[in-house]
This record gives structure tokens, sequence and C-alpha cells, in this order.
């Protein structure tokens, strides 16, 4: 590394523009806490802007996915089939609940779920199928979608890395029954710690609402359409602050730019990598047909363990920051013991591979050239 240049972080909060003046008014305002003018204006946003029925913000996307358990109505006895792959609330939402986790393989060629793999773990006790869209690229929601209706099972996207992605224009995260999204700080658009419940299914409405307001009907009785509120059914806490939903807004505002940003970015990795990929020295991200990722995440993934090693190493001597992402689930600490033993290569293959290169709203061109460079210099 030359010695002016300066270190390349893996992420970075970015502002988009106008997060201060917005916390300012909502300082101002006396309004503090949940479900306030920028809780609904945010929520009216996401609805607008994505083609949402309806979105409640949550204070993360691991609170969207035990809220979605919740509703699902899943307890001890039932099955729900998910990935491996995937990030730890995906999996302990449901595990919350006491149901039995099934895990899936990922696609040979993707970290996304094998629809075929799911297809033959789907038992009578099956309840539920979560499928997570890695890095904004749409899962084969066609496929798990005629096996959800098959079976009467529901469809749960964890939809955490996709805001604005598209599955053959269908925005991901409106195809099944929920979507949940995230806004911490290392998603497209951030507040900090925040996410989003998306409510596709109509007959889950006034008890979404239900379940993140503390298992009371506040939110019906504030619409005047019952004379007290109290307690109904199960709940929580699901409402993110004021504050974050303020700083969410001026996220929000900006999120086209965002994205295309990121995505001009993705795709220089992609073009400048790709003699790389050619040689075979390493293997970039496949897109579906139809797809329209959103630039989350860009990856390579190396031909074993060691050599990835070795090109971290490489690349933090270089002053560059690249991780690997998530280890498989069914062989972790906590799980590895209730797993019912089946190999599952192909999400074994990604956690020990997969390595995420730079990419923020405020990386450049040219310290995109410099981790190219780097990679390359490392792996000819
Ligand atoms: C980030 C992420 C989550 C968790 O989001 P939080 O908002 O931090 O709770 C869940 N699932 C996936 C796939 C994620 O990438």
């Amino acid at each position: 590394m030359p010695m002016s240049a300066s270190p390349i972080p893996f992420n970075r909060p970015v502002p988009a523009g106008r997060e201060a003046e917005h916390l300012q008014a909502c300082l101002a305002s006396g309004r503090w806490c949940g479900d306030g003018p920028w809780t609904r204006k945010a929520q009216t946003m996401l609805e607008a802007s994505q083609g949402f029925r309806k979105a409640l913000l949550t204070p993360s996307c691991t609170a969207a996915l035990e809220m979605a358990a919740l509703l699902s109505g899943v307890g001890p006895g039932d099955e729900v089939i998910l990935p491996s792959y995937t990030f730890v609330s995906t999996a302990n939402a449901f595990a919350l609940r006491g149901a039995r986790l099934v895990f899936a393989d990922s696609l040979a060629t993707h970290p996304n779920l094998d629809a075929a793999a799911v297809e033959a773990l789907v038992t009578p006790r099956t309840r539920v199928i979560v499928a997570m869209h890695y890095g904004g690229t749409a899962c084969d929601m066609d496929a798990l979608e005629r096996l959800a209706e098959r079976h009467g099972l529901l469809l749960v996207e964890d939809a955490a890395q996709c805001i604005g992605a598209r599955h053959q224009g269908r925005p991901l995260g409106s195809i099944g029954a929920f979507g949940t999204f995230s806004f911490h700080e290392t998603k497209n658009v951030a507040c900090g710690e925040g996410g989003a419940l998306v409510v596709n299914d109509p007959r889950f409405d006034l008890k979404a609402e239900i379940v993140r307001e503390k298992g009371t009907n506040r939110a019906a009785f504030f619409r005047g359409e019952v004379d007290k509120y109290g307690w109904v059914d199960l709940g929580s806490s699901y409402l993110p602050s004021e504050f974050a939903a303020a700083v969410l807004v001026a996220q929000l505002e900006e999120l086209d730019r965002i994205n295309t940003r990121r995505i001009a970015l993705w795709e220089r990795y992609r073009e400048a990598l790709a003699p790389l990929a050619r040689a075979g020295r390493i293997a970039l991200p496949e897109l579906p047909e139809g797809h329209g990722h959103n630039g989350h995440v860009f990856y390579v993934v190396t031909p074993d363990l060691a050599t990835r090693t070795r090109l971290m190493a490489h690349l933090k001597a270089d002053g560059i920051s690249a991780v690997f992402h998530y280890q498989s689930l069914h062989k972790s600490p906590y799980f590895q013991d209730h797993h019912d033993g089946r190999p599952l290569p192909n999400s074994d293959r990604f956690s020990d591979c997969l390595l995420r290169l730079p990419l923020f709203a405020s990386l450049t061109d040219e310290e995109v050239d410099r981790v190219v460079a780097s990679v390359t210099a490392h792996l000819s």
C-alpha cells in the first residue's frame, strides 16, 4: 500500500442529506415515542415507493422476524424450513416459539435457498418456509410460492438486505405473507438500528398491530374503532422511537440515489474481476433471470478456506477490510446437537469461501480499483 493511501473500511453508514434537520424537528416537536408522525411518514414512504400493502416500522429486522413468527402461530410440534446460510435472527425468531427448525441447503451457484431441497423437506408438520434473499438477489420465489400454496404453508421473506430490490418486477418482501426488512447501519438505508414488517396477507393486518403494541388493541383505539383498549393477545414492544424514524425518512428520501450508486460500484467490481473469474481463481455472484438486485453485497467465492484466509490477510495488509459472512447454522454451537445430521455442503462452502468486499454509498471508483488491484495481485 502506498503510504498515502487511507484504509478502506468494509462499511460506513453515510448520511443521505436531511438526517440532522429531521432529528432537530423531531426533538423540538415534543413527540418522541413510537407511532408518531415520523413513523407514519416512513411507513407511507415504504408503501408508496415499494408498492407494499402495509408496512409497520420495528426496532430491527430481528423484531420483525419475531413478529412474523408470533403471527404465524407456530409452536412445539410444528416445523419451519429455512436456510442454514443466513443470519441467526431468521432462525432464532422461530426457535423462540418452540418450533422445530429444519435447515435446507443453498444452491450450488448462489447462497440463496435451493427450492428443490426445500420441497424434499416438507412433511405433514411443516407450517412455514422462510426464504432469505442474499444480497438483495431473489430466491426462486415462483417455485417457493407454488410449494407453499400446494402444501398450505406460510411463506415468509427475510428481506433484511432487500430494500429496493425486485424479482421479475415484484418488490422483494411483497411476495410472501410477510416480508421483514432491516435498517441496521450495515444495510443500504439505515437509521442505526431499525426494521419493518411488511404485511402482504390482509388476514394478519389487525393481529400484526396487536402483536406490535404489547398485545393490546391500542392502534384500533386511536382510530376510534373501540372505546377502550386492553390486553387482547400475546405481543411485545415492537415500536421504534421517533428519532430512528426521522433518520430513516431522510435515508428513504434518497433511496434511489443510494441504490443506483451501490449498483454502479457493484458492476465496477464485477467487470474488473471478470478476468480472475474466467481464469478460475474465484467465482463471482450469479444473477438469476429477471433479477433486480439493489447492490447490497459484492462478494467473491474462493476455491477453499485457506485461499480466503490468505486473501483476507493480504487485503488487510493493503489497508482493505474484507469480511466473510454467515457460518452454517446447522453446525452452530447452539443448534448442532438438534440438527438431523444431513450434510448441507453448499451452505458450508459459502461459510468457508465467500468473502465480501467493501461496498457503501460513499466508496469511490478509485477505492474500488484499489481493492480490485489488491485482489488481482494476490490471486494472479
Ligand atoms: C441484517 C440481517 C438481519 C438482522 O437485522 P437487524 O435489523 O440487525 O435485526 C436478519 N436477517 C438478515 C438476512 C440480515 O442480513
